[in-house]
């Protein structure tokens, strides 16, 4: 990892001092970015996975990544710290003309008002793409209507997080109006940080059975099952992947690196690959994430389609 100021005392603790430090990585990371874009010929980013969510939340989740949780596995220094308007100011110096609000429920009850909270930052943030979430639980599909309603156009799944099968019962209605809606559907669906009971390709699989129509985005690549949710785009038309942290150091050196021999499968399927980030809740600057695509090789073309061009057919935008 190199040694910026955000990465030298980051750790459990430090939070004030890493405030100051991702304002600082702000700054290199925005001229990082533009020089990307310009390498690579890009007009923009479109990033389909960052997390925006109410303060409370996004405190509770820092404070599960500073303490490296259950579900993490390992130290997970946050770089960006910056109050909302700050962070949302970092993506637009990065390039970066529509993203995500990724929001999602760890237990019943949550859902509407998370989307409720999704709805009011999309209206006063013209630029991020209206995102909506649901869980396992008897209002799903009302909770799904309603957003959908209130014009949502992407949702984020969390299996991991969650703890719910996909196939539960309480959720056939709500997948089955996402299908009918053709509202792409990002989903951490894959075994990486650390596998949940219905993580992996097996259950993903079976729904997509029962819901062929459904946009499902497999969040991380599917990481650490790359090969696996490959063969299930390959099966599935209607399935997407994003990005978020692969190939970076962090994940590359850990134990889930990106089979150098499935890369000409990922270069194939380069119309449904999309660019994600993880961003804020990430342990490296913005711009690590996209020279880690870059160095996967895989040329400048499939770099706009996956950063820009896949998802602005995707959402018009
Ligand atoms: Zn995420």
């Amino acid at each position: 990892m190199r040694r910026d100021p955000a990465h030298v005392d980051a750790g459990p603790g430090v939070t004030q001092d890493m405030t100051a430090a991702g304002a600082a990585v702000a700054g290199t990371d925005a001229a990082r970015a533009r020089a990307f874009l310009e390498r690579t010929g890009l007009p923009g980013l479109i990033d389909v996975h960052t997390h925006f969510m109410p303060e409370r939340l996004l405190a509770a989740v820092r404070a599960y990544f500073d303490a490296a949780g259950p579900l993490i596995g390992r130290p997970w220094p946050i770089v960006y710290r910056q109050d909302e308007q700050a962070r949302v100011a970092a993506l637009r110096s990065f390039g970066v003309g529509t993203f995500t609000a990724m929001l999602y429920p760890h237990k019943p009850g949550m859902a509407r008002s998370l989307n409720d909270w999704a709805a009011e930052f999309a209206a006063r943030t013209p630029d991020c793409l209206h995102t909506a979430t649901f869980f396992a639980e008897p209002s799903a599909a009302a909770d799904v209507r309603r957003a959908l309603g209130q014009g949502a156009r992407v949702f984020k799944c969390h299996l991991q997080v969650g703890d719910f099968d996909p196939n539960d019962r309480l959720l056939d209605e709500a997948w089955g109006l996402l299908a009918e809606a053709g509202v792409p559907v990002v989903t951490h669906c894959g075994s990486g940080p650390v596998a949940g009971r219905y993580t992996g390709p097996g259950p993903v699989g079976v729904l997509l059975t029962r819901h062929p129509r459904l946009r499902l985005v497999v969040a991380h690549l599917g990481m650490p099952e790359y090969t696996e949710f490959l063969d299930l785009a390959e099966r599935r038309d209607g399935v997407l992947l994003d990005t978020t942290m692969a190939f970076t150091p962090f994940i590359e050196n850990a134990g889930a690196p990106f089979p150098r021999a499935e890369l000409p499968r990922l270069r194939d399927l380069g119309d449904r690959v999309l660019l994600g980030t993880d961003f804020p809740n990430i342990p490296y600057s913005y711009a690590d994430a996209l020279e880690a695509l870059e160095r996967t090789g895989l040329g400048d073309h499939w770099l706009q389609a996956v950063c820009h061009h896949n998802a602005g057919r995707l959402f018009a935008c």
